[in-house]
Formats: C-alpha cells, structure tokens, sequence
C-alpha cells in the first residue's frame, strides 16, 4: 500500500487550479506527479498537470491528444501520474463515469473526488471521497482514515 505526500506548493496549486474552472461552473480535473515510486511505498507529489480538459458543471472529459500530451510530458520529466484529483459541483462520490476511466489502469492507482468544486480547499480533506482503482475496472471506497493516512498534506 502506498501513500504519498504531497507538497504544500502542489496541494495549494491545485486548490487554485480547481476553483479557476469551477468558478466558471466546470468540473476540474488535475493529475499529482511524481518520482515513480518503484519499490518504495511513500512517493512525494511535487508537481501539478492540468490537462486541457473540456468540462461541465456535471462531468469533465479529458481528449486522447491531453493524454497523449501528458505522457510524453511525463517520461521527460521522469515523473509518473501518483494520483488523479477531480471535482465535483455538490457531494463528492465516484460516479459510474468516473469509474470507467481510470488515468492508469494500474492497480492501487487513487483517485480523489473534491466537492463543491473546491471552494472549501483541500485542508483536512473534508467532505473528499477516495477510490483505488482494484484492476478491471473495478474501485474501492477508501475509508476516511485510511484517506488521510495514505494521501498526506504537507503544511
Ligand atoms: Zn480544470
Ligand atoms: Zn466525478
């Protein structure tokens, strides 16, 4: 099981970022990268990807060019996607949507839902649902505690 830190300059950013679309009444999603964490079970977040996603107040969709994009971004910087975080315009869940496009089907890949497209922050995580994605497209709801142990906000 993983857990991965991420940098108070990366949290902040993406707080900005999310709440840049959802002040326009759009769904935001942004991918939490980092050194790959072969081997190691803590991996640090220390950088922020905001694909150029179309979106509405209920969904976001991401075209397979951004996604192209980010790869190739990736291997250059030699980080890999840690987390996916996107959000939501009310609760937050994981819809059947989302559950049909993990980023990377890798298993253990997590996936933060935020809610009310952000405007209460990322502090404490309050109100944020988590999912693991379990391989076949299948996810897991993460319990709040296990959430907070494994995805760690540096103040
Ligand atoms: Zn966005
Ligand atoms: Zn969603």
């Amino acid at each position: 099981m993983e857990t991965v830190v991420i940098t108070r300059a990366v949290w902040t950013e993406a707080e900005r970022t999310m709440r840049l679309c959802g002040g326009l009444g759009n769904e935001c999603v942004v991918y939490l990268c980092g050194e790959p964490t072969v081997g190691r079970s803590v991996a640090r977040a220390t950088a922020v990807y905001h694909p150029a996603h179309t979106g509405s107040a209920t969904s976001y969709e991401v075209p397979i060019s951004e996604l192209l994009k980010l790869n190739s971004s990736l291997f250059e910087n030699r980080l890999s996607v840690l987390a996916q975080v996107h959000t939501h315009p009310g609760q937050a869940f994981h819809s059947g949507t989302d559950d049909r496009w993990p980023t990377i089907e890798t298993v253990g890949f997590l996936s933060l839902v935020v809610p009310c497209f952000c405007r209460e922050g990322l502090s404490g995580l309050a109100g944020c649902y988590l999912a693991e994605y379990l391989g076949s497209g299948q996810w897991r709801e993460v319990s709040r505690a296990e959430m907070l142990q494994r995805l760690q906000l540096e103040q």
